[in-house]
């Protein structure tokens, strides 16, 4: 297949071997064959070969080589909300919407749910993920995080598709007790009905807390807190706020950002991981997915 070539999949999906770069928020990746599935049937047939599932693309560094493996995007059907609220399911406090695909942008879903007077969910504003990335990881801040809105999880395998309930997983913090491999295809959201004023307010008191993050190309935070002390800080302890290297900056803001100036390249972002690992004196844990994972 050549750089421009689209073709179509046995079932219909879309096949285009595309920079993976466009689908990151730090705007770096080379190649790879992009299955753009709409459906159950050409998400079974895209699992017939090693894959990849890519969500909203804020929380990796792809290599400047791309990635071997197929690409999953979650497209057309797979990428809608049912904000509707199941009757049978639903009372004067509570509400089980319909089916969210996993291609869903966790934003735009989070505006929604506000001005439907929907809460649960208004502590992940800010997370710039779709809702099946956001569940996998199951990502949050202290005010929230997307287990605190679900009911049900439609999780596809190469072996089939099944439906399981939060307590069938052991999650956690930032963590959902799904494997590598499960596609979280769509979610169906357990939702208290709040005041839409309310959950506004929410909202912007958790928003506050970005307040001194970048607002430039960023996969978000580069390490995890290492017992509890900011990896920030000890970033900033170190002198290395404001250094670059290629394309690629430690935000003067926040040290425990990097941030793509334009140009950078996967190679420049490890680079400053490296520095950064060397200069800090306590061990780091990467708070990035690498494609390809490393060592
Ligand atoms: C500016 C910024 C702020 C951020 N703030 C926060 C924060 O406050 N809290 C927080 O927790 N995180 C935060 N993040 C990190 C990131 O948004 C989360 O880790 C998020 O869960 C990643 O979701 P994604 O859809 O972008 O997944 P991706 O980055 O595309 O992928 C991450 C992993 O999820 C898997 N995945 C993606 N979609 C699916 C799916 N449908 N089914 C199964 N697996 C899937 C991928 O295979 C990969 O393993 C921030 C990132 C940025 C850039």
């Amino acid at each position: 297949m050549t750089a421009t070539s689209v073709t179509a999949s046995r079932s219909g999906a879309r096949i285009e071997r595309l920079p993976l770069a466009r689908f990151t928020t730090l705007g770096v990746g080379g190649e790879a064959e992009v299955w753009f599935v709409g459906n159950h049937e050409q998400l079974a047939e895209a699992l017939e070969q090693p894959y990849r599932v890519l969500g909203g693309g804020s929380n990796l560094v792809v290599a400047d080589e791309g990635v071997p493996e197929r690409v999953i995007r979650l497209t057309g059907p797979l990428a809608e909300a049912d904000l509707t609220p199941d009757p049978e399911l639903s009372d004067a406090e509570t509400v089980v919407t319909g089916w969210v695909g996993g291609g869903v942008p966790l934003p735009g879903l989070i505006r929604k749910l506000q001005k439907l007077g929907l809460s649960n969910l208004e502590g992940t504003v800010g997370i710039p993920a779709q809702v099946g990335g956001a569940v996998w990881m199951n990502a949050g801040t202290r005010y929230g995080e997307m287990f605190g809105g679900l009911h049900t999880l439609e999780i596809v395998t190469p072996g089939g598709t099944r439906q399981v309930t939060p307590d069938e997983l052991d999650w956690g913090y930032r963590r959902s007790g799904l494997s590598r491999g499960h596609v979280v295809s769509r979610v169906r959201l357990k939702l208290r009905r709040s005041d839409p004023e309310e959950v506004r307010a929410r909202m912007d008191f958790a928003d506050q807390a970005r307040k001194g993050q970048p607002k430039m190309k960023t996969p978000g935070c580069a390490f995890k807190n290492p017992g509890g002390v900011s990896a920030g800080r000890l970033i900033d302890e170190a002198g290395l706020k404001g250094t670059r290297i290629g394309g690629a900056l430690i935000a003067p803001e926040h040290g425990n950002f990097i941030v793509n100036l334009g140009g950078a390249s996967s190679r420049d972002v490890h680079a400053l991981l490296d520095l950064i690992r060397e200069r800090v004196g306590v061990p780091l844990e990467l708070e990035y997915e690498l494609w390809p994972e490393q060592g």
